[in-house]
């Protein structure tokens, strides 16, 4: 049966529980780069519970980068990210969302010819950037178990992501085509974050890990990690489990001494880098103002990436080393 894809998104009426704190605007980018609480989760609940629509809001609605922070922030347990994807979903409905032409390059499926067998298997969903270094994608695999526990996805599912951001929907049958390649596998890994609430609604059962936390599961990887490091967390991932994370991260701040963009509510502050948004330059938040932000007051001798848009972000922004986590330890 074709996977209903908006089937567990709650309606936007549920901004109807908002209590109007602002404890969502202290974590959103969107608010750091511009102060404006109508670009915020709040200013969307407040509109729409004085009666706006979804193409009242389209500025807010394309404004937000889907860092995914604002979700744990909430007390009121809002799930705002789905919510604004459920309202993009509406606009792109509408033909009035202005993130659909931004989507267009990414949406092509990619071309499988053939499949390996997943079963009992690690799975990596790994971004361009990993497929293009052969060197940082053998040390991924390496991390992960071994070229004879993983297999690297030739269907990455980035089509599909990008699609739901924009709020558009893959053709039919394309997103089962994406699961079928994944059922059976031991756990799936992924370098980018956007996918892995999705993933483990749709696959229930199967483990969804960010590369990052599981290199990290190494103590050869925890060991190469100094104090004089700072750590960046990849946002998406963090905020889509972030009761569970924040346990590992404060774990590894302890056993290592590195500092890492965690935030006093302990969120991950995002790069936004790989938002379809920000990517090209459009929406309020400039990624340039984002690494600034997480390495204000920060001198570290060495940054250490999850993902390697972030690693690309803030290479652009300062000359300190860059190095993604896969790649600091040469073995456990
Ligand atoms: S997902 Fe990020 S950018 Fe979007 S509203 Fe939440 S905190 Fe702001
Ligand atoms: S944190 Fe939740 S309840 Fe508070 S203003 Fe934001 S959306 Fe509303």
């Amino acid at each position: 049966m074709p996977v209903a894809l908006f089937r567990r998104i709650p309606p936007p009426a549920t901004f109807a529980s908002c209590s109007g704190c602002d404890i969502c605007a202290l974590a959103c980018p969107v608010w750091q780069q511009t102060h404006d609480l109508r670009l915020t989760p709040k200013g969307r609940a407040t509109a729409l519970q004085g009666g706006a629509s979804a193409a009242d809001l389209v500025e807010s609605i394309a404004a937000c980068t889907m860092c995914g922070s604002c979700v744990p922030a909430c007390p009121e347990e809002i799930d705002l990210l789905a919510m604004t994807l459920s309202l993009r979903a509406a606009l792109a409905a509408a033909g009035n969302s202005p993130l659909v032409s931004l989507a267009a390059r990414y949406l092509v499926p990619p071309r499988v010819t053939s499949r390996l067998p997943v079963h009992l298997k690690t799975v990596l969903l790994a971004e361009e950037r990993l497929l293009a270094d052969p060197a940082l994608l053998s040390a991924a695999t390496l991390r992960l178990g071994g070229p004879a526990h993983v297999v690297v996805a030739a269907d990455s599912g980035r089509d599909i992501a990008t699609a739901l951001e924009a709020g558009l929907s893959p053709p039919p049958g394309r997103l089962e085509e994406f699961l079928a390649g994944l059922r059976g596998a031991m756990r799936v890994v992924t370098t980018e974050g956007f996918l892995n609430p999705l993933l483990k609604k749709w696959l229930p059962g199967l483990p969804v890990r960010s590369l990052g936390e599981a290199c990290l599961a190494l103590a050869g990887i925890r060991r190469a990690l100094r104090p004089t490091d700072f750590y960046v967390i990849e946002a998406r991932a963090y905020h889509a489990d972030r009761e569970r994370l924040v346990l590992l991260y404060d774990a590894l701040r302890h056993e290592t001494g590195c500092d890492i963009n965690l935030d006093l509510q302990r969120l991950a502050v995002p790069t936004v880098a790989t938002s379809l948004n920000a990517r090209f330059g459009s929406g309020p938040v400039r990624i340039a103002e984002q690494v600034k932000w997480i390495l204000e007051g920060r001198h570290p001798k060495r940054i250490v990436v999850e993902n390697l848009e972030d690693g690309e972000a803030i290479r652009r922004e300062n000359d300190v080393e860059v190095a993604h986590v896969a790649a600091i330890a040469a073995r456990d």
